[in-house]
């Protein structure tokens, strides 16, 4: 089969076994975007997420991850659900976080694809990721053209917004090379002017170190959240969506329809207080394969305790 054909073939057998969308990449090293990533770094824009400055040079060439790498395979799901934070007196969390961990959901999919790969071109080495390792998805993203990479930092597409989650094959085989999507942000700046904290400090750069999600999900629990932070949680008690719920692509997003990704009501309706109750046994039953497990549960009384500090909390 040749290079065209194997990608269309791979392509199919994406989207039928349950990814939105795929693109493919060559598997070149990273040149420009590794240098903004490093300047970032320079910034100390990504705080005490100190893992972040290793394996850059796997981060610059996915050879490094992939002996004879020649080909990066890039997947949407989406997981959109038409829920809305509405109740009073509940903490806010993250839209992504609402279902299942969606690494497992991914990574189990990931495998099938990887399956179907190595059936289309026998003898083929893999590699998948699913935001773990150092790998830039965003960039394999934007690279495979299944994607844009907004002001706000995140990817989005035209038809699913930018709630999906990405996943990525390194792979030996040569496949046929999709070209980059344009970007559609334009004008807009709703996300850099709707951002709590003024973390977007310009188009497509973050400082982590001001972003409410990074202090409610990557930060220790030894740590508590700076009153100049914390007095902008408006609610949020894991993670943070104001800039992607502004955006206006994200205005006409249709349901994923995945049980995985369905709200669950443990998660939609927990309060702060009752987060500062609860037991280590209660939180191991209730978030079970939940991404709330990430911060720990004393991760999120910290998030509970300064959500309860600030006034006028209860929208
Ligand atoms: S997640 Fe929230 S705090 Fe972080 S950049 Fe987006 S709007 Fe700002
Ligand atoms: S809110 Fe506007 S600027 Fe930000 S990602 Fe969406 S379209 Fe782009």
């Amino acid at each position: 089969m040749n290079r065209s054909d194997a990608a269309a073939a791979i392509k199919s057998a994406a989207l039928r076994i349950g990814f939105d969308a795929v693109g493919i990449a060559e598997a070149l090293p990273l040149v420009d975007p590794i240098n903004r990533y490093k300047e970032w770094l320079g910034n100390g824009f990504h705080g005490m997420m100190s893992y972040l400055e290793r394996n850059n040079e796997a981060r610059a060439d996915v050879g490094k991850l992939l002996e004879g790498a020649r080909s990066v395979v890039v997947v949407a799901k989406n997981y959109y659900t038409p829920y809305h934070h509405e109740k009073q007196n509940v903490g806010k969390i993250s839209r992504y976080a609402w279902g299942d961990d969606y690494h497992t959901v991914m990574n189990a999919l990931l495998d099938t694809l990887g399956s179907e790969l190595i059936s289309v071109v026998p003898g083929s080495a893999i590699r998948r990721y699913t935001d773990t390792g150092a790998i830039m998805e965003k960039e394999w993203a934007v690279r495979s053209g299944i994607a844009w990479q907004g002001k706000h930092s995140n990817v989005l597409r035209r038809d699913i917004g930018s709630w999906f989650f990405l996943g990525v094959l390194i792979t030996t085989a040569d496949l046929e090379a999709d070209s980059p999507m344009d970007d559609y942000c334009g004008t807009c700046t709703a996300c850099i002017d709707a951002c709590p904290t003024s973390a977007i400090t310009q188009p497509m750069v973050v400082d982590a170190t001001k972003c409410l999600s990074y202090w409610t999900i990557e930060v220790k629990p030894e740590h508590n959240i700076p009153d100049d932070i914390s007095k902008s949680m408006d609610g949020w008690l894991f993670g943070c969506d104001v800039c992607q719920d502004v955006c206006p692509w994200n205005r006409f997003q249709t349901s994923c329809n995945d049980s995985h990704f369905m709200p669950r009501n443990n998660v939609i309706a927990l309060s702060p207080e009752a987060v500062v109750n609860l037991q280590p046994s209660e939180f191991i039953l209730h978030f079970r394969n939940s991404p709330l497990k990430r911060p720990k549960l004393e991760g999120l009384k910290r998030n509970a305790r300064a959500l309860l500090a600030t006034v006028g909390w209860k929208k």
